[in-house]
């Protein structure tokens, strides 16, 4: 079953840059899609989209849809965007976090699907909504940082309590915009396994944009790239090129590319190492 439907979608900011051009995609329910592309290729712009953040240029033939719900339809976003949007888990690169607040009060705002102000403090929180967010954070492997101020944890962290954030919400689609750009290895792994396990055990359809292509082949079985804000691939994640992601990045494409991609000649020795350090992280 389709979840995410994009047709004809079109975006010109202020200033007239063309950030989406007529781009058409479909993600099924469950589905694990990376989305790449050059620095300023349209990925976020793409999601924001999805996430009923932005609205599209005027087009009758445009519609954003999530599940059988539109969230755009002919450039303009529904009355029905913010009621959708509680369906969906939105990860930032960062900020996703009320830093002031504990840990687990961030994650049971996913309960509330709005500010946490309104209900003050963890006291006004139920015993059960308390348990499904521990058992969240210990899901996503921080059961321990709890208590703690948001503001304490390191960036991998928060991304998992965004991440637990989005179970306890019930999101049926997480879309998440470059959520490993700014880590270390280990990190960026960590993240990206909690964002595996959710799909995979709780069938959350994952569309996660990444910057660095070796994750999306690692961890998502299909990549959409992106190229000047147009599709300029839809596929398996093990059918990208080198030749083609050297196309796409440019002059970039070595430090983003995994050195197991298929390519014709052997790399030498020393691009190997990226990939053995990943491995042991
Ligand atoms: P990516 O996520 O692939 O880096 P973005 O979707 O952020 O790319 O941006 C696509 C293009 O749209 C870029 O040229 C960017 O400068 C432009 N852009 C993005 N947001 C805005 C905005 N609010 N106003 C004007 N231009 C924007």
């Amino acid at each position: 079953m389709t979840t995410v439907v994009v047709e004809g979608l079109s975006k010109t900011f202020r200033g007239g840059k063309r950030a989406l051009k007529n781009v058409s995609v479909s993600v099924d329910r469950g589905e694990m899609v990376a989305l790449i592309g050059a620095s300023g290729s349209g990925k976020s712009t793409l999601i924001r989209h999805v996430a009923g953040l932005v609205q599209a240029d005027r087009n009758d033939g445009c519609k954003v849809m999530v599940g059988d719900r539109f969230v755009q339809t002919g450039g303009r976003l529904t009355a029905d965007a913010r009621d959708i949007r509680r369906d969906i888990g939105v990860i930032f690169q960062q900020f996703n976090l009320v830093n002031r607040l504990s840990v687990l009060t961030n994650v049971l705002t996913g309960v509330l699907g709005r500010i946490p102000a309104i209900r003050g403090t963890l006291g006004l929180f139920s015993r059960d909504e308390k348990i499904v967010a521990m058992q969240a954070l210990a899901r996503v492997g921080i059961a321990e940082t709890a208590r703690q101020r948001a503001s304490t944890l390191s960036g991998g962290q928060q991304q998992r309590a965004a991440i637990a954030r989005a179970m306890v919400q019930g999101a049926q689609i997480v879309l998440a915009d470059e959520p490993i750009a700014s880590l270390d290895p280990a990190s960026a792994k960590r993240v990206m396994e909690a964002l595996s396990e959710i799909n995979r055990n709780d069938g959350i359809t994952v569309i996660v944009s990444l910057h660095q292509v070796e994750y999306a082949r690692r961890y998502c079985p299909r990549t959409i790239a992106l190229r000047d804000g147009e599709v300029a691939f839809d596929g398996p994640s093990e059918a990208l090129t080198h030749d083609f992601l050297r196309e796409l990045y440019g002059d970039a494409s070595e430090e983003l590319v995994l050195p197991d991609v298929p390519e014709r000649a052997p790399r030498p020795q020393i691009a190997l190492q990226p990939a053995v350090a990943f491995a042991g992280a």
